[in-house]
């Protein structure tokens, strides 16, 4: 058993201006791809760790995972399946607001969805390094929160659910923006999924 790169719902040049097309290929095909060779050259050699797990339910359990590989799994694991949120919570047709439950509650949580906005780009702006600005659930208590990662650490691996994630590793937009990752976080809310971030909410609320 292997894991499987998910097809990006969208042409690579289908993000412009917000992203653009060389910026997509690079990072699905070369950097998440990467991520899944590496993941599955791991799950070939350690099957038993894997045994049909999808990657979210290996990456929640890191305490089932041997030390010899754990950093490994958390590295590679974590890259496979943050690009697969990631991707997936962008569209060229995206931007606009949520609706909904997941709008109730973050007028509820935060005051305001621009509040929230606000909240999550000085998150995703201010990663020293590497990693990730997101909006999340809490497994147990069910209140949103927005939290950073680092590196390729996932928030399934600390009890809470990803609902939007935005990279701001350089390679997520170095060649058009250079040092200026603000600018490319306060953009990349125009190209938001937030149909799919809709979905997310629901579906963690309901489990
Ligand atoms: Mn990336």
């Amino acid at each position: 058993m292997v894991y499987e790169l998910p097809k990006l719902p969208y042409a690579y040049d289908a993000l412009e201006p917000v992203i653009d097309a060389r910026t997509v290929e690079i990072h699905y095909s070369k950097h998440h791809q990467t991520y899944l060779n590496n993941l599955n050259k791991i799950v070939e050699e350690n099957p038993d760790v894997f045994n049909g797990k999808t990657i979210e339910e290996v990456l929640s359990n890191l305490d089932l995972i041997p030390t010899s590989i754990r950093q490994q799994v958390i590295n590679q694991g974590g890259g496979y399946y943050n690009h697969n949120l990631y991707w997936a919570n962008l569209s060229p047709n995206g931007g606009g607001e949520p609706q909904g439950k997941l709008r109730e509650a973050i007028d509820k949580t935060f005051g305001s969805f621009d509040s929230m906005k606000e909240k999550l780009a000085q998150a995703a702006k201010g990663v020293f390094g590497s990693g990730y600005g997101q909006l999340v659930l809490d497994n147990q208590t069910k209140e949103l929160e927005i939290i950073q990662t680092k590196n390729q650490d996932t928030a399934c691996s600390i009890g809470k659910t990803t609902l939007l994630i935005i990279d701001v590793w350089e390679h997520a937009y170095y060649l058009a923006y250079q040092n200026r990752r603000p600018d490319y976080v306060d953009k990349i809310f125009s190209i938001v999924n937030w149909d799919e971030v809709e979905k997310r909410y629901d579906l963690a609320l309901s489990k």
